[in-house]
């Protein structure tokens, strides 16, 4: 680590444990793997539907650009785009916890989403990636990324 000369002991301290919570910040949003993914499936189906939507496989797809997830309920098969690699935990958990929900209630009438009302940021997660989106469709903003 570089630590700018003409710190206090004290300041010092300080910005090493700044530095160590960006680290361990930067930790917690590695890309899962596809087993991890599936462990992380298998745990929000416990803690909001009851355990109820067991998936048969769940991993990463690169080919999906349109949609953030899709599953196949007769093969239990969960597919997440790897557009949502990097986005934040609760985004990532949302839309697993969407495609799980598929498991039980095709479709996205009002017992879909009283499902998935379980999940308690269903709509800031929603907010999130429709921002995602609008912001994509603005390709002269500085920052947003070509399409
Ligand atoms: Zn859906």
């Amino acid at each position: 680590m570089l630590i700018p000369a003409r710190m206090s002991e004290a300041e010092e301290q300080r910005w090493v444990n700044v530095m160590l919570d960006k680290l361990a910040a930067q930790e917690s949003r590695r890309t899962l793997d596809d087993s991890e993914l599936a462990e992380r499936a298998r745990r929000l189906s416990g803690q909001y539907f009851d355990g109820r939507a067991r998936p048969e496989s769940v991993r990463w797809v690169t080919n999906q650009n349109t949609r953030w997830g899709s599953c196949t309920p007769s093969e239990g098969s969960i597919r997440l785009s790897h557009r949502l690699q990097g986005m934040p935990e609760y985004v990532v958990d949302y839309v697993l916890c969407h495609e799980l929900a598929h498991l039980l209630v095709p479709g996205h009438g009002p017992r879909f989403w009283r499902l998935l009302e379980a999940y308690p940021r269903t709509e800031r997660a929603r907010g999130y990636l429709e921002g995602v989106v609008a912001a994509e469709r603005l390709p002269h903003l500085p920052g947003a990324r070509d399409a």
